[in-house]
């Protein structure tokens, strides 16, 4: 059988529908296969919704501070389903805009559950249609862009009944508001759900395994970030271990041990956070003798695997698991498929967390220097000196800049605070271009922005910080 397309792609999230755009700008034939929603978890069950649902949050809990500004107004209050509708509004807003693109760039859209078998110049791709019946396509290659899924724990009877154990999708489209939760997990995902239902007035309380929140952040941001959130009324158990999860009547008990104490946490509703599993399972991919790495598919650095015509991007094909990452794969895939000489860049992949306060972060922690003994210049500033965060009254927070002592080449900066998500990319872009602290103390910051403390962060690094 002949190939009927140059590229199917399997999953239409960040990673898939980004590089099916790319293939068919490349002049490629390229069809894309979707079992759920176009977009993905990504527009549909994650990074969108949840900033939608974030910023209702923020809103509301910014009328707490009206005096602070010289303002005052009576009776706030919050419509839950409204909120929730709203957000659901913007996923389908986000989906439909997917779809157009797809549609503009002559990609075929099969609605269905694809897997695949051996084929000629790729694995065959057999789609189990929505509407019925299956259709199998030869391709001269194939994408998996499959994504992952929440992961569960039922050894601990941490698993997902979207009543009293929510995962993110129960967390994103709840039928009420309960009083109380327990996030276990205090990575991006757990610390966004804690902020939005404690902007909404929950009693929330975070358990964390590791010694300290948000594990992968730089230790100064983890702890300012726990002060942070501890201000606006969240709780936090740390180096707690949890054991058991059960439920009863009432909502659900999380037995947890920290420092080999047993304690015992209950509430109405326990949000699981733990992290992700590849969609790897049931595809075909064990018979093609597709390599795997703890369930994440094993692709070299064009994002091809071991078996011939197949490409693997985005969640499925490991860490980190960003949008942005599974998209920036996604392109590359794209380009090699079509031959195309993409440019040799080095882009470092930053990390966002959108709660109240924001954290972003690009490239090395200071622990992480010191781990690999690099000689490092570090820099600090913090937004209570400057201007523009002073005026919005948004002074919690800082800039962190790790330079190479020897290189003065800037290699991590960590930033936590009102719209720093917005900010970080000015350091991925140095970095990128390998810019050293030379470079950063010649660039010219507008006035008054908060981004200043970005220049003076770098600056501090080497003794010549102006304002403080
Ligand atoms: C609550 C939450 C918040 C998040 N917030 C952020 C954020 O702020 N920033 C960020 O960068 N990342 C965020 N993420 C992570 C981000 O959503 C993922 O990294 C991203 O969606 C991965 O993109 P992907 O294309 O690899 O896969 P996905 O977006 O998971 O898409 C995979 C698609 O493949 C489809 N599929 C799977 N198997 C098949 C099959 N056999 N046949 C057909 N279709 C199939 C699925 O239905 C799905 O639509 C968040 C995740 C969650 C859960």
């Amino acid at each position: 059988m002949a190939a009927e397309f140059d590229l199917v792609v399997i999953g239409s999230g960040p990673g898939g529908y980004v590089a099916a755009i790319r293939a068919s700008q490349l002049g490629l034939k390229v069809a894309i296969v979707e079992r759920e929603n176009l977009g993905g978890i990504c527009l549909n069950w994650g990074c969108i919704p949840t900033k939608a649902l974030l910023k209702s949050g923020e809103k509301f809990e910014s009328l707490s501070h009206l005096k602070e500004y010289g303002l005052s107004a009576s009776g706030a209050s919050f419509d839950f389903d409204a909120i929730i509708q709203r957000s659901r509004g913007v996923a389908a807003t986000m989906n439909k805009g997917v779809a157009y693109l797809m549609k503009k760039n002559k990609i075929e859209v099969i609605e269905g559950s694809a897997t695949l078998e051996k084929g000629a110049a790729a694995p065959k791709v057999v789609v189990a249609l929505k509407a019925g019946g299956t259709r199998a396509i030869e391709a001269k290659t194939v994408m998996l862009a499959v994504g992952a899924r929440a992961r569960a724990l039922p050894q601990i009877g941490l698993e997902a009944d979207g009543d009293k154990i929510w995962a993110y999708r129960d967390a994103l489209a709840p039928k009420k508001l309960p009083k109380t939760f327990v996030v276990i997990g205090s990575g991006a995902i757990g610390i966004e759900f804690a902020s939005f239902y404690r902007a909404l007035g929950a009693e929330v309380t975070v358990v964390e395994a590791v010694d300290r929140i948000m594990p992968v952040e730089d230790e100064e941001v983890s702890k300012a970030a726990q002060k942070s959130f501890e201000k606006r009324g969240i709780k936090f158990k740390v180096g707690a271990k949890v054991t058991k999860v059960s439920k009863d009547s009432k909502g659900v008990k999380v037995a947890v041990e920290v420092n080999g104490n047993a304690e015992t946490l209950e509430a109405e509703v326990c949000i699981s956070a733990v992290g992700i599993t590849a969609n790897t399972d049931g595809i075909g991919l064990e018979a093609l003798g597709v390599e795997l790495d703890r369930g994440h598919i094993k692709t070299d650095s064009h994002c091809q695997t071991n078996v011939k015509g197949l490409y693997a991007i985005g969640d499925c094909a490991g860490a980190p698991w960003l949008a942005h990452k599974a998209s920036h794969e996604g392109i590359h895939a794209a380009e090699h498929i079509a031959a195309y000489k993409t440019p040799n860049v080095h882009s470092p992949i930053a990390g966002c967390t959108y709660a109240q306060p924001q954290v972003a972060s690009v490239g090395i922690t200071e622990q992480g220097a010191r781990a690999e003994k690099r000689e490092v210049k570090i820099g600090r500033f913090p937004f209570r000196v400057n201007g523009k965060a002073v005026a919005a009254g948004e002074i919690d927070g800082f800039v962190k800049v790790i330079f190479d002592a020897q290189t003065g080449a800037l290699i991590g900066a960590h930033m936590i605070g009102h719209e720093v998500t917005e900010m970080i990319q000015g350091y991925v872009t140095a970095i990128t271009m390998e810019a050293t602290e030379e470079d950063i103390h010649g660039i010219v910051y507008p006035h008054p922005t908060m981004s200043e403390a970005m220049h003076e962060a770098a600056l501090d690094a080497y003794g010549r910080v102006i304002h403080i």
